[in-house]
Formats: C-alpha cells, structure tokens, sequence
C-alpha cells in the first residue's frame, strides 16, 4: 500500500518529483499536483514513534535471532512508489 499525499488545493493525489532520505527513518520529497497544475510542495515524513518487543527468555512465542545474512542492497526508489516503503506501511 501506497500512500498518498494530496494536493491542499484540489485535494487530488500529487505527483512525486524528486524524493530523499536524511535519515534511515524519514523521507523527504517534492510533490506537483498533476491536476490543478499549480501547486508544488515540499514533502517531509518520517517514524513518529517505535516500540520494541519484550520476550522472557522462556517465551514460546519469542522470535529467534535471524542467521547473519549479507546486508540488504539499498532500496531502489521510483518517483511512483516513494512512499510504499517498508517505514511507511
Ligand atoms: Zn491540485
């Protein structure tokens, strides 16, 4: 699932122009609205708030440690899908 950041003025989804990441936890971009054709903005999202789960150490249902792995590439981001990322859904 995507999300969807709509124009202040017409209300209709805008389009993504040019997206970033300051942070391993925020997301920034530049949105047009394909609609009214008059609106440009400056985008900035970003984590609000993180919990962590507590397990006792006799938990069944504790999770188990994943095996090391190689590091997962860096995520290739299109204009179109910017904001379905794995920090926003
Ligand atoms: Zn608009």
């Amino acid at each position: 699932m995507g999300l969807d950041i709509h124009c202040p003025k017409c209300n209709k989804p805008m389009k993504v122009r040019t997206s970033d990441r300051p942070t391993n936890t925020t997301v920034r971009a530049t949105l047009f609205c394909n609609n009214c054709m008059t609106v440009k903005a400056y985008f900035m999202g970003g984590i609000e708030r993180i919990e962590y789960a507590h397990y006792s150490t006799q938990d069944p249902d504790k999770p188990q440690a994943q095996a090391e792995s190689e590091p997962m590439p860096l995520p290739k981001v299109s204009q179109l899908d910017l904001l379905n990322t794995p920090y926003l859904t």
